[in-house]
């Protein structure tokens, strides 16, 4: 099913995109990414774009995944929260680079495929949580990482109280039917960084649950 001329030219892609870290390059070389698509878009595994999912919802562009890993400094200690489920592409990836991955997905079917794909491939250290991730999961936090894969128009500040000092947030910040752009938080004692970086196009970050 893979084809690894594919794989070499989407790893070519994001070297060329300034993804610069092996691990995270590692991942995605070994995680393949038609396990996550419908039977329609599978063969497109290794287009460097997004893709539909069920549920209207998409699987977000390698590209884009590796930056926003990148940007978060991973650590093999850190514990991370991710906001925005979907396919459990990125949080696979994720549990391959951190010690343990929380993720929140709004829509039932989609929560309860990815946890089903997750236990088949024998990932033990990712926690698939049906909710609304807006409000965070209080019971784990605080988190070294936040990662959040929908877009929100402001920082969410229940996600910044649920980081610790010196962890950082990544996500697309601006409105919601437009683009966004790309902004790293970094959390301090009384205050937080923000850094702002490529324009990106995300599924909004919608309250509640389906
Ligand atoms: N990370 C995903 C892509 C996510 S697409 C992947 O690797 O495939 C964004 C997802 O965020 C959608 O599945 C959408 O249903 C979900 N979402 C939107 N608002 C949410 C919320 N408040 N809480 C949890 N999930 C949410």
């Amino acid at each position: 099913m893979e084809n690894k001329q594919e794989i070499f030219r989407l790893i070519y892609n994001l070297r060329q995109a300034g993804i610069t870290d092996n691990k995270i390059l590692n991942a995605i070389e070994n995680t393949d990414r038609s396990q996550f698509l419908g039977n329609n878009f599978k063969h497109r595994y290794a287009e460097d774009i997004p893709l539909p999912i069920s549920c209207g919802q998409t699987i977000s562009q390698p590209t884009v995944v590796a930056k926003m890993m990148q940007l978060l400094n991973l650590s093999q200690k850190d514990k991370v929260l991710e906001i925005g489920t979907g396919s459990g592409y990125q949080a696979v990836l994720l549990s391959k680079l951190v010690r343990r991955v929380y993720t929140i997905e709004r829509k039932s079917i989609l929560a309860k495929e990815a946890s089903k794909l997750i236990s088949k491939l024998n990932i033990s250290n990712v926690i698939t949580i049906k909710g609304d991730g807006a409000l965070g999961l209080p019971i784990q936090s605080p988190f070294d990482k936040i990662l959040i894969t929908a877009a929100a128009e402001e920082i969410p500040k229940i996600l910044l109280n649920q980081l610790k000092t010196g962890g950082i947030m990544v996500l697309p910040l601006g409105p919601v039917n437009e683009y966004q752009i790309l902004t790293r938080v970094t959390k301090r004692v009384d205050s937080f960084e923000c850094e702002e970086l490529d324009r990106v196009k995300f599924v909004p970050l919608l309250p509640n649950t389906e």
